[in-house]
């Protein structure tokens, strides 16, 4: 995808266009903002613009180098993120699971980029480019440098090798070393607008008037989680959800034991349905507080949210909220799944009574 055609984020893509056509291409770089907002999408197409052989302010899409780039098979493109022990073996398929699922890397050992992954680079980035004009190295969730890898990375922001270009992607600037950060070159993604997701979605992707607009007051500012919802898989799970919301504050233990228990047997979905626990119990606070769908993300379903907080009061559902927020710390902590969800459960069965 070309700079013309990624949309939004007109901002980042202003300063990286401006660099490109004064010539005035920084060592580092630092791609700032939530997730599924665009960073990736533009840091490729950033090091295609670099290495394009018909375009300076844009890439072509057309000349070999775009095209292999887009096929990410390019000697002189260099991805790594959490997981990879090097980047020796930088194949197709590599490259595609480095920019895949956030949720394949599974176990604690993948969570993080390794300094060996890190020597690799710095290795790869000293030798000239193979066929580019410029080396691009991207290195994605940079939050997830240890501690040794961002010492020895630092090293590699000292004393750039020529003609490099160094893309770190973050969604917390935070947690990177301040002396990363000195050095490099912050670029700022921002969420969009639920209007402009929702005019997107109509006029690029062909969406009806209403899902757009249900879609994107779900996806929170983000474009990328917009287009790649399965809807029906969501709405279905949400039901779930509101269900076992409505059965604990109505006090169904019966359903809610049985219910915790299938929930919990599936570690990949419990993230997701915290989240979505609190996300409707929050919507439940803004249908209270401000007695209108306007600030509602759940939408769709506000009717539903009416009916299992009817009885309750704001306080009641901001201690549930908490009680979300304790079992999601709680499962970081590898505590017993279907106990934290039980207890969680429980606690909202009796968190108004
Ligand atoms: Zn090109």
């Amino acid at each position: 995808m070309s700079f013309n055609n990624i949309l939004g984020q007109e901002r980042a893509k202003k300063i990286l266009i401006n660099s490109l056509i004064k010539g005035n291409i920084s060592h580092a770089y630092i791609f700032a903002g939530p997730e599924e907002v665009g960073k990736k999408l533009t840091a490729l197409t950033f090091a295609k613009t670099l290495n394009c052989i018909n375009g300076k302010e844009d890439c072509c899409e057309e000349c070999l180098s775009c095209k292999k780039i887009n096929s990410l098979n390019y000697p002189d493109l260099i991805i790594i993120r959490k997981g990879d022990e090097n980047t020796k073996t930088n194949t197709i398929s590599d490259i595609k699971r480095n920019f895949g699922d956030e949720n394949e890397d599974k176990d604690k050992e993948s969570k993080s980029i390794k300094i060996g992954a890190i020597r690799e680079l710095q290795r790869r980035l000293s030798l000239k480019p193979y066929e580019g004009k410029r080396k691009v190295a991207i290195i994605d969730n940079a939050e997830d440098m240890i501690a040794a890898s961002s010492n020895a990375f630092l090293k590699t922001l000292e004393e750039p090798p020529g003609e490099t270009v160094i893309i770190l992607i973050t969604s917390n600037t935070h947690s990177l070393l301040p002396t990363v950060v000195s050095r490099c070159q912050v670029i700022k993604f921002n969420p969009l607008s639920d209007e402009h997701i929702k005019e997107i979605l109509i006029k690029n992707y062909k969406f009806s008037e209403n899902d757009a607009s249900t879609l994107s007051s779900l996806s929170k500012g983000r474009l990328g989680s917009a287009i790649s919802m399965d809807y029906k898989s969501f709405c279905m799970f949400r039901e779930d959800a509101l269900k076992l919301l409505g059965s604990s504050i109505k006090g169904d233990l019966k359903y809610v034991f049985t219910e915790s228990k299938k929930l919990s047997s599936d570690k990949d979905k419990l993230p997701q349905f915290l989240d979505l626990v609190a996300d409707l119990l929050r919507d439940a606070v803004a249908i209270k507080g401000i007695g209108t769908d306007d600030n509602v993300i759940n939408k769709d379903v506000s009717d539903k949210i009416k009916e299992f907080s009817s009885g309750l009061q704001i306080q009641n559902i901001l201690n549930m909220i908490d009680k979300v927020q304790q079992t999601k710390s709680l499962l970081d902590r590898n505590a017993n799944h279907q106990l934290a969800v039980e207890v969680m459960m429980l606690n909202i069965a009796g968190g108004y009574r």
